[in-house]
């Protein structure tokens, strides 16, 4: 029924940068080499998301806007007794569609037409032929419309902003073969060449000064200490070039961005005094990991992960953050 629909939508969708992390991870998917993205007012008054990958067909369109049959959550008490948090694959557009009014426009490549569909509150209320270019186009307007209570947590649109920047950033800098920008109110926050390597991503997302500061990291099985790491690669900053919040200690974990505390911590006691006490460093940081020594189904919409030996873990990465600032003298 609809409330359990909208409640389930809301394990998925809890704000505008949940909406534009599962749209931007699905135009990867699709083999984009440029995502573009739009928000207005932190994306409380519209997305959209505009990719040049392989499109939909018609039929296609129409079943990746269905609830998948295949899904777990049929009643209130499945949700109570946690389905939640295996996650929802397959469900995400649904999802979306269930607390919106999403648009999506489509062509697949190599075909003549396009297909625009639109989604009000999860019901298909429009679907024909469009003229559009090749890829895909989602827009997302009136988010939580329908779910007054959600729509009342939204915080202020610089707040918003904030998430959806980080989303998008963090995806921008594990992907450096793809164009990635962001638009806010109609004005670039920034834009990637996808033609680049990590370092030139930095300096398209944070800018000359910072990328400038990195400083290469690259450890792997013979240089690391024992732990569940098999690899850690990236870019840390100069201790000098550091700001006041965590969010530019970007982790990721075989490829997945990740908020993983526990590295960013140790990101961080690799400088040492090097930084004062409220001061972060900026950083790029891959890690290999034997899938089996990480619990990646913490909860997968919110990107959050947890280590089997954790201590072990942490230990790596300040020994190889450690390791790259001894070799530039710091
Ligand atoms: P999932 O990504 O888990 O399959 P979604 O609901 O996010 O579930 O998407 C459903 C399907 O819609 C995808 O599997 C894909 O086939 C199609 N799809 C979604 N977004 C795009 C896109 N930007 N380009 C091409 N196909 C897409
Ligand atoms: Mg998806």
């Amino acid at each position: 029924d609809q409330t359990v629909e909208r409640i389930a939508a809301g394990e998925v969708v809890e704000r505008p940068a949940s909406v534009v992390k599962e749209l931007v991870e699905n135009s990867l998917d699709a083999d984009a080499s440029r995502v573009s993205v739009a928000v207005e007012a932190g994306g409380t008054e519209g997305i959209r998301i505009t990719d040049d990958g392989v499109g939909m067909s018609r039929e296609a369109v129409e079943t990746a806007v269905e609830k998948h049959t295949t899904s777990k959550i049929s009643d209130i008490a499945d949700l109570e007794a946690g389905v939640a948090t295996l996650g929802f694959r397959g469900e995400a557009l649904h999802a979306i569609g269930a607390v919106s009014r999403v648009t999506i426009t489509t062509r697949p490549r190599g075909e003549d037409t396009g297909t625009e569909l639109v989604l009000e509150g999860g019901e298909v209320t429009s679907v024909g032929p469009a003229g559009c270019p090749e890829g895909t186009t989602i827009e997302v307007a009136d988010l939580f419309y329908n779910v007054p209570a959600r729509r009342k947590y939204l915080k202020q649109a610089s707040t918003e902003f904030a998430h959806v920047n980080t989303v998008v950033t963090s995806y921008a800098l594990a992907n450096p073969a793809v164009a990635v920008s962001l638009e806010h109110d109609g004005r670039e926050t920034f834009a990637t060449t996808g033609q680049g390597d990590l370092q030139e991503t930095v300096m398209s997302v944070y800018g000359r000064e910072v990328a400038r500061s990195m400083i290469a990291v690259e450890s792997d099985d013979s240089d690391l200490p024992e732990g569940p790491l098999d690899g850690v690669s990236g870019l840390v900053s100069h201790p000098e070039t550091n700001r006041a919040g965590r969010e530019y200690l970007s982790t990721y974990v075989n490829g997945r961005y990740v908020r993983a505390n526990a590295v960013r911590e140790a990101v961080v006691d690799a400088y040492g005094t090097q930084l004062a006490p409220d001061r972060y460093p900026f950083a790029v940081l891959f890690l290999d990991v034997d899938p089996g020594t990480v619990d990646v189904n913490v909860h997968p919409r919110k990107m959050e992960i947890r280590f089997a030996d954790e201590a072990g873990m942490r230990e790596q990465v300040v020994s190889a953050v450690e390791g790259a600032l001894l070799r530039e003298g710091l």
